[in-house]
């Protein structure tokens, strides 16, 4: 059991009205400890400590700042079993999945960034008697507010470029998994990170979320998390022209085409339907199979979806955990039983587990394939961030890109085929950030990584972390 301190100034600290939020592990509902249920006036201290580390941090040498970034990376990579164990309890994930996905990535966050600012480079324009060049500069106090589904994986894609940039920052982890963020700043302490260059505050979005995106002094807010809480942050950030990148929620299609490769791409296929329990951003929700294959793909596929290993995250066989919280869990229940109530057929899954003490307890869910749902239904049109697949037929490309391209989101989809023409055609079409073909969560740091529609704003990744985490200038020079 840990009970949880902010990390303000390089100092730790309660929360200045000494209230707390329980912590539960979702696998068993066992307490791991207390949450700060920071507010307003918790966020204040926090930003003026990073206004205050501002000026020293902004005009330290990249150099300088890849070296802290190098500590932070190695400090973690050290501990790396302690945190994969952390990040499982605290989220419900696989173990497997913790030490293999979500640490290694945490670590690379860091290194990748180090590297990046060391090789960035900016343009310039010359003409008769006359330059221009591209000066970008930090910006000030970064407001970084992060989701429960890949916690500190993708709390570190913002830390990493904002330090890394220049900038100082305030984080806000979410109130459901603050473990691995905590421990994240008690390595911030153990290396001496200059106070104040990277506080955390912990707590709910209405509280300490919503006084950091309304704060008048920090200029730049990076979300991720669901598309309704970024128009309230949207809104808040509007009266004081923040700068904003928001990475949002995602109805992913996956558009399987008759010459797919099964043999090879159905264990990915399983993956990118199911990992992390469906509670990953990027995970396909809708599965569009071309009618030729359609009934060898779902005799297979529900195959491979029942021998999934359901259960205690800490074991390292397991391929489903726990998801994360009671309400996330009800409301993925809801939507099964919703798909029931349409008439939907269910292959497999939607059910919970019958596991031993003290996992009978926990919010788990057996992996559900669904078929003979219309496009137009809820199931198929919203984000349920579960265990849970649609699967429905196809006839012919145009048909496919466009019911693909029929929901309010466009994050990331995947087109499996072995027609490199049909690959380039269907991939441009797409209304998405991110197009895989034949391959998913295939994640070059370098790339760039958002959404389009009501998936997200801007981009971030290699140099567009770094444009966003900087204001860019252009100085002109007559000579
Ligand atoms: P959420 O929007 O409920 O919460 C995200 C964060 O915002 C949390 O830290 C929360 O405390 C905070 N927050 C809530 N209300 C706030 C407010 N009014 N002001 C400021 N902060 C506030 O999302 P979630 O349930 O934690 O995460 C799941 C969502 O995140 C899904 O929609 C998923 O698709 C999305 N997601 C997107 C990506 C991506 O890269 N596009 C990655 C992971 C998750």
């Amino acid at each position: 059991m840990v009970d949880l301190q902010n990390f303000i100034n390089g100092q730790f600290q309660a929360p200045l009205d000494g209230t707390y939020l329980e912590n539960r592990n979702p696998a068993t509902r066992e307490s791991l400890g207390a949450v700060p249920d920071s507010k307003a006036e918790d966020i204040e201290r926090a930003v003026t400590a990073a206004q205050a580390a501002f000026p020293a941090w902004s005009a330290t040498s990249p150099e300088q700042r890849a070296g802290w970034l190098h500590k932070i990376a190695n400090s973690i990579e050290a501990n790396l079993e302690e945190f994969a164990a952390l990040e499982s309890q605290d989220q419900g994930k696989p173990i497997s999945v913790a030490r293999t996905v979500d640490i290694p990535r945490v670590v690379a966050n860091f290194r990748f960034f180090a590297g990046a600012i060391l090789h960035e480079a900016s343009e310039s324009h010359h003409r008769p008697g006359s330059i221009n060049y591209t000066y970008r500069k930090p910006i000030g106090v970064a407001g970084l507010i992060s989701p429960w589904n890949l916690p500190l994986y993708l709390l570190t894609w913002k830390i990493a470029p904002a330090l890394a940039t220049g900038n100082t920052a305030v984080c806000k982890p979410s109130e459901w998994t603050s473990l691995t963020a905590f421990r994240l700043s008690q390595i911030m302490a153990d290396i001496d990170l200059p106070p104040g260059v990277c506080n955390l505050v912990f707590g709910t979005g209405p509280h300490a979320g919503a006084a950091l995106t309304g704060h008048p002094d920090v200029p730049l807010i990076s979300f991720t998390g669901g598309t309704a809480t970024a128009q309230a942050i949207m809104s808040a950030s509007a009266p004081h022209f923040k700068k904003l990148s928001l990475e949002l929620g995602g109805k992913n299609p996956a558009l399987i085409f008759d010459d797919a490769d099964l043999d090879r791409h159905l264990p990915t296929l399983v993956r990118a339907s199911f990992a992390n329990q469906g509670e990953i951003c990027l995970c396909n929700s809708r599965i569009y199979v071309q009618r030729a294959l359609y009934a060898e793909f779902v005799e297979r596929f529900v195959a491979a979806v029942r021998l999934l290993k359901v259960g205690d995250p800490s074991d390292p066989l397991t391929q489903i955990g726990a998801l994360v919280s009671e309400p996330h869990w009800q409301k993925v229940r809801r939507y099964v039983a919703l798909a029931k109530e349409l008439g939907a057929t269910v292959h497999c899954g939607g059910d919970v587990p019958e596991l031993q003490p003290p996992f009978d307890r926990g919010f788990f869910l057996n992996p559900c394939v669904f078929t003979g749902l219309e496009d137009s239904c809820p199931v198929i049109q919203e984000e349920i961030f579960g265990p849970v697949v649609t699967i429905s037929p196809f006839d012919n490309e145009s048909e496919v890109i466009q019911r693909a391209n029929n929901v309010r989101y466009g994050l990331a989809a995947s087109v499996w085929t072995q027609d490199l023409s049909r690959a380039h055609r269907v991939a441009q079409a797409l209304q998405s950030g991110i197009v895989w073909v034949n391959t998913w969560m295939n994640r070059d740091l370098r790339t760039p990584f958002g959404g389009m529609k009501a998936s997200g704003m801007g981009r971030e990744g290699g140099h567009y972390s770094l444009d966003f985490y900087s204001e860019t200038q252009n100085i002109c020079i007559e000579f």
